[in-house]
């Protein structure tokens, strides 16, 4: 290569980088666990790099464009989820930048899938009772039980790549499915999806007949014993259908007294107040989280209240937290591999160039 591309890197990802420094890049790896201060970020972009390697925590915005005029030739993000980088900026400046898509798709989905369960069986509260000695007796209702998974009804709130993931889960627990996305409904999958299960019942390996639909918002969470959030964060300006505060007090107020929600989007979708004071009030039976407002979760949450401990799961953005998910350098395996990948064909011009034909960039619009 004529060119030798200088990086910064606002967090270690891990063997990936090598593949860089293999092709004769400059690679600087911000070595520090937490985010660097912006204005690391901005000093490395003035010195000229040409690309920057991002997570979600790094807010990429005009004042980093503008820095990068004329030097910085593209972001890549390491995560699907790019709310931290402001598109209409990158577009303004021309700035190209990538995710990592499809590659966290099912890590992503059996997380939210196993919180479900770890939410409806008590798990944690269960383990308390044995770790804390308070286990005394087996008795059939005593001290508390769980609801099941297996056969319940659930609904899956946006029909994405993450969201149809954790619909095919669902199915193989017998559940039925109702579906809500107001800008992309994948008729073909759910049919499928149909066709799987009555398949299922008329071989005898499912008992109960079992259905999936799409259906408007509001029928979703009446209906649902479990709510499962699969959306990406859209501000208010962003989208016709925003997501910022979907789950506010009306909307949990739609759900059943029985039923869970399950949120590992992104945490703005729910307003943590209100969630707060809907399980304190018993509005819903249980929530679990993996992503919050503000991360990592504040001491002062009111989600951490010790009177809805029991019935509140709280991760620390973990859903897409496997081994190979995360690490891999094969870029259809692992979100490293493909953010690499992402930045070799932005900065070596792949693809003739033509950043239209890019697989993995996000804002293709500021280059048609
Ligand atoms: P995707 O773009 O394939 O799917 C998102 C879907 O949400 C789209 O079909 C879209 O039409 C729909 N949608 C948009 N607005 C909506 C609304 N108001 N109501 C209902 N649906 C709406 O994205 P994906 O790959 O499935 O990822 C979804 C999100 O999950 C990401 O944007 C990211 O924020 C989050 N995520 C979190 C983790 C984690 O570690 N917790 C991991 C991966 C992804």
């Amino acid at each position: 290569m004529d060119k030798k591309f200088r990086v910064f890197v606002t967090c270690d990802i891990g063997k990936a980088i090598e593949l860089l420094r293999e092709r004769g890049y400059e690679v600087e790896v911000y070595p520090e666990p937490e985010a660097p201060p912006k204005k690391l970020i901005l000093q490395k972009v003035k010195s000229g790099v040409d690309g920057l390697i991002t997570t979600l925590r790094d807010s990429i915005d005009a004042e980093v464009f503008e820095t990068g005029k004329g030097t910085l030739k593209g972001v890549a993000q390491i995560a699907v989820g790019f709310d931290n980088i402001n598109r209409a900026d990158a577009n303004r400046y021309k700035v190209p930048f990538t995710h990592t898509a499809d590659v966290l798709t099912e890590a992503t989905a059996e997380f939210a899938f196993f919180l479900m369960g770890t939410l409806a069986r008590k798990l944690w509260p269960a383990e308390h009772l044995t770790r804390e000695n308070k286990w005394g007796y087996w008795h059939p209702f005593l001290p508390f039980l769980g609801d099941e998974v297996t056969g319940k009804t659930v609904a899956v709130i946006g029909t994405g790549r993450i969201g149809l993931a954790f619909i095919k889960k669902c199915a193989g627990f017998d559940m039925n499915i109702l579906c809500y996305d107001p800008a992309y409904e994948n008729h073909a999958f759910v049919s499928a999806i149909q066709e799987i299960n009555d398949l299922r019942h008329a071989r005898g390996v499912s008992r109960e007949k079992t259905w999936i639909k799409y259906v408007p918002f509001e029928q979703a969470l009446r209906e649902a014993d479990f709510v499962s959030v699969h959306v990406p964060l859209l501000r208010a300006g962003e989208s016709a259908t925003p997501t910022y505060h979907l789950f506010d007090e009306k909307n949990l107020k739609l759900m059943k007294p029985t039923a869970y929600l399950v949120n590992t989007s992104r945490g703005p979708v729910v307003d943590e107040v209100a969630l707060a004071f809907a399980l304190r009030e018993n509005w819903i039976a249980g929530a679990a989280l993996d992503v919050y407002e503000k991360e990592p979760l504040p001491a002062g949450s009111p989600l951490r209240d010790p009177a809805i401990e029991d019935r509140c799961r709280l991760l620390p953005h973990f859903a897409s937290a496997g081994r190979i998910t995360r690490l891999s350098t094969d870029p259809d395996k692992g979100m490293a591999g493909r953010c690499v990948q992402g930045l070799i064909d932005m900065l070596e011009g792949n693809y003739g160039g033509d950043v239209t034909k890019m697989p993995y960039v996000v804002n293709k619009e500021a280059f048609g």
